[in-house]
């Protein structure tokens, strides 16, 4: 299956790569990081803010959508993008996640997992297929499969051989659902190498957990399957940072080059790096903007947190190197006073720098790849975060 994915530079020192991702909403560069819109809103911020911050896809959850305000109402409304004002692209995951993070209410059979609402206790049935019939009335640009995730601290092979084989069984019957919904492909490569998409993508979830075998043999099936990318699911979740890596290497070695790769929920700086090192393209995570909300910031020259007493008389922006519109506007004794006065505003001011903070690395990453310097790049960053304020 073609995929609308145009590799524009390759760091000839390891597996980095730049790219644009091309949906029915625009080009989406890569790497990426997409901002989390879990309920059809980041938290706390406006599409605005987000345009500002130079977002180009989020990322919101079909779980929580499907649930309230439920994506029958949303595809009456005329679909997740007008509903939430944003224009950019949008990308949902397919709630075998936030499912697994439900362990005492879900039961997983052959046929789909069923699930008990944190809402109000009704109980619910996911199926490969039916999810990707609520990904279609969300309307997103990209869909993902169901997936069986399982922790990724100290798991047993034999779990993770079995979360692997009904992932794999259930992709086949999603890629056949997408198929039926979205028959043909308008997808037509321009002269320039860019692409014009006229459907919502497919992309299928690769699982295996920590061990290199499963998600070697998890990547080469999914290679298999006419997708337009792949999601690495079920890392992230309490593995070590070599086990992380090591998963990563095993998935990304054994995928084609041409499609592009998805960290599902991975968000802090080192370890984006570290995956963009072994080929990763896409990332996304609520952590920058949750830990805003706790008043955590990451700066140029590591985290700091703006309770801190000593920020209470500093009359300087938050990371001078930063061009968000916080750090433009605001000094550090402002944004700790409003934090220490519960003022709302510091969630919205404190979750615009983080997202700009990550979506700016990533636009330092993609210069360092097309000059060659990336892993010296990555390396600079790495001792930054070792001093940690
Ligand atoms: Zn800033």
């Amino acid at each position: 299956m073609l995929s609308p994915f145009k590799i524009l530079s390759k760091d000839p020192n390891c597996q980095a790569r730049t790219g644009i991702l091309y949906t029915r909403h625009g080009a989406v560069h890569t790497p990426v990081f997409m901002p989390v819109a879990t309920q059809g809103s980041v938290k706390a911020l406006t599409d605005e803010d987000l345009k500002n911050a130079g977002a180009e896809c989020l990322l919101s959850n079909t779980y929580h959508l499907y649930l309230r305000p439920t994506t029958k109402l949303l595809q009456q409304l005329g679909g997740l993008h007008k509903f939430m004002h944003w224009d950019g692209s949008i990308l949902t995951d397919s709630g075998g996640f936030q499912v697994y993070s439900l362990p005492k209410f879900r039961k997983i059979k052959e046929e789909g997992v069923t699930f008990q609402s944190h809402h109000d206790g009704s109980k619910h049935l996911f199926t490969p297929e039916n999810v990707i019939q609520f990904e279609s009335e969300i309307g997103s640009d990209i869909w993902t499969m169901l997936d069986v995730c399982i922790h990724a601290k100290n798991p047993t092979k034999h779990d993770a051989r079995e979360a692997l084989d009904i992932t794999k069984r259930w992709a086949q019957r999603a890629e056949r659902a997408y198929e039926k919904i979205v028959p043909v492909q308008n997808i037509v490569q321009n002269t320039d190498g860019s692409f014009t998409v006229n459907n919502s993508l497919l992309f299928g979830i690769i699982q295996g957990s920590i061990f290199p075998d499963l998600r070697k043999e998890a990547a080469l099936h999914m290679a298999g399957l006419p997708t337009h990318g792949y999601c690495i699911g079920g890392l992230s979740l309490g593995e070590t940072l070599e086990q992380m890596n090591e998963a990563v290497s095993a998935v990304t070695e054994n995928l084609p080059e041409a499609k592009p790769r998805y960290f599902m929920g991975l968000g802090t700086p080192v370890e984006m790096l570290n995956s963009i090192e072994r080929g990763v393209d896409m990332f996304d995570c609520v952590w920058p903007t949750r830990v805003a909300r706790n008043g955590m910031v990451m700066t140029s020259q590591g985290r700091m947190n703006i309770k801190n007493a000593a920020y209470r008389t500093q009359d300087i922006p938050l990371d001078d190197q930063c061009d968000c519109f916080t750090c433009r506007h605001y000094s550090r004794a402002y944004l700790c006073h409003l934090f220490r006065a519960q003022e709302l505003t510091s969630h919205r001011l404190l979750s615009i720098h983080n997202i700009r903070f990550l979506i700016h690395l990533m636009e330092q990453a993609r210069t360092a790849i097309k000059s060659g310097t990336f892993l010296s790049f990555k390396e600079d960053i790495i001792q930054q975060y070792s001093q940690q304020g």
